[in-house]
């Protein structure tokens, strides 16, 4: 539908990836390479906090240059990834409305390109921002999607805030009018995003079981805290909210 503008109003849905749209977090689901099953306490004690794009590229410096690994062995495991349930029908849902669907991760653009692909869901989404991945001799290489941003609620991720991320994709599409938009997310780095969605039409799918569930409680608690905007769903199955798209 066109507005007075010209412009074309539609809503906006975005996701996290990670325990959102699959049910594994596609930056431990490959340390099934390792002889525990986690990165040996060498690799462990070079974790500086908030430096996970750093580590990221330690642990795939080992597999690569310490064990030989290479980056089809690691592809192999990366597309093991499930897909929570329902997830395929609720983009289905999504597109047959005519919105649009983008992905906000902290993951990497490799790791989801073959998640994404290996499931045939790629063409649900417009756009997909997270850290940027390359392979270079056969080895993975992680960058920082932004090298730095300056949102106090984000200071865990430096390298993220998918409020920012939201804002830079609103700009990029001055043809559209976002009329509301949905986010569904898990992690504490959803908190920033779905906390700015100040229209009361707009949601907060929030999957149940996971770090954001807690912080919003324990938020929630605190005296003279600002109340969400927008409304708030609970959710652990995604065929539990195809009837509120
Ligand atoms: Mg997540
Ligand atoms: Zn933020």
């Amino acid at each position: 539908m066109d507005s007075e503008q010209g412009k074309n109003k539609l809503d906006l849905y975005v996701f996290d990836f990670d325990y959102t749209v699959i049910e594994q977090n596609s930056d431990t689901i490959f340390y099934t390479l390792f002889e525990n099953g986690q990165p040996p306490q060498e690799l462990a004690n070079q974790y500086v906090e908030n430096q996970w794009t750093a580590f990221m590229n330690i642990v795939l410096d080992y597999l690569k240059n310490k064990m030989g690994v290479d980056s089809s062995k690691i592809k192999e495991e990366i597309e093991k990834a499930d897909l929570v349930g329902g997830m395929k029908e609720l983009f289905e849902k999504i597109k047959s409305k005519d919105g649009e669907i983008i992905i906000c991760s902290d993951a990497n653009s490799l790791f989801i390109k073959w998640i994404v692909e290996k499931n045939q869901i790629a063409d649900y989404f417009s756009a997909i921002y997270t850290n940027p991945c390359t392979i270079q001799n056969d080895q993975l290489f992680v960058k920082r999607f932004y090298d730095q941003h300056s949102c106090p609620l984000c200071t865990q991720t430096p390298n993220m805030c998918k409020k920012k991320i939201i804002e830079d994709h609103i700009a990029k599409n001055p043809n559209k009018e976002y009329v509301n938009i949905h986010y569904f997310g898990d992690g504490k780095n959803d908190f920033c995003p779905m906390f700015s969605l100040k229209n009361q039409n707009s949601t907060g799918f929030v999957r149940k079981g996971f770090a954001l569930e807690k912080k919003i409680e324990s938020y929630l608690k605190q005296e003279n805290s600002d109340p969400f905007k927008c409304k708030l769903v609970y959710w652990k199955q995604a065929h539990e909210i195809l009837n509120l798209i």
